[in-house]
């Protein structure tokens, strides 16, 4: 397997970029809340900086990566702004996924279990994340030239042009 340039910093900020890609992305397509998105994205990463002495469940890939903690950013957005917690809802469930590919795996059921859960996809991978950003500036470009519009009208084009056809003239 190829290693990230910089090692474990270079690591970390590939994770990071693509967990705020992801976030922005679904945050941006399904609930026009970009910020909000990314946010809910990497937010869950903010036990990296939890102290040492606070010990578990407040470690690295303990509460912060179950459901109950996105269910509780979710709860604690939708006060303000229903589509802004969409968002955050997706970036965050999209952060579990990804985190819940790799060797480590999340306490996605914290505090009913504390094992650690995933499918071993290796979605942190150097050639996984590169796929990752790639495929998420293409739906990007989708998105921003409106392409599912366009696809529509198409269809709804030669739709029309079948029905006319089928119609006997007159
Ligand atoms: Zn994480």
């Amino acid at each position: 397997m190829a290693a990230y340039p910089g090692g474990e910093v270079g690591f970390g900020v590939a994770a990071v970029l693509t967990h705020a890609a992801i976030g922005f992305t679904l945050g941006s397509v399904l609930f026009d809340r970009p910020l909000a998105g990314t946010l809910g994205g990497v937010v869950a990463d903010v036990d990296q900086l939890f102290p040492a002495f606070f010990g578990p469940p407040f470690v690295h890939r303990g509460i912060t990566h179950s459901a109950l903690a996105a269910g509780i950013a979710v709860a604690v957005v939708a006060r303000r702004d229903r589509r802004a917690a969409g968002a955050v809802g997706v970036g965050y469930l999209s952060h579990l996924l990804v985190d819940a590919t790799t060797p480590k795996g999340i306490a996605l059921a914290y505090p009913i279990s504390t094992e650690n859960v995933g499918v071993l996809l290796r979605a942190h991978s150097p050639t996984a994340s590169v796929a990752l950003w790639l495929g998420c500036g293409l739906v990007m470009l989708l998105h921003r030239y409106d392409v599912g519009r366009e696809i529509r009208s198409r269809i709804r084009i030669v739709g029309d042009w079948v029905r006319r056809g089928a119609r006997p003239p007159g």
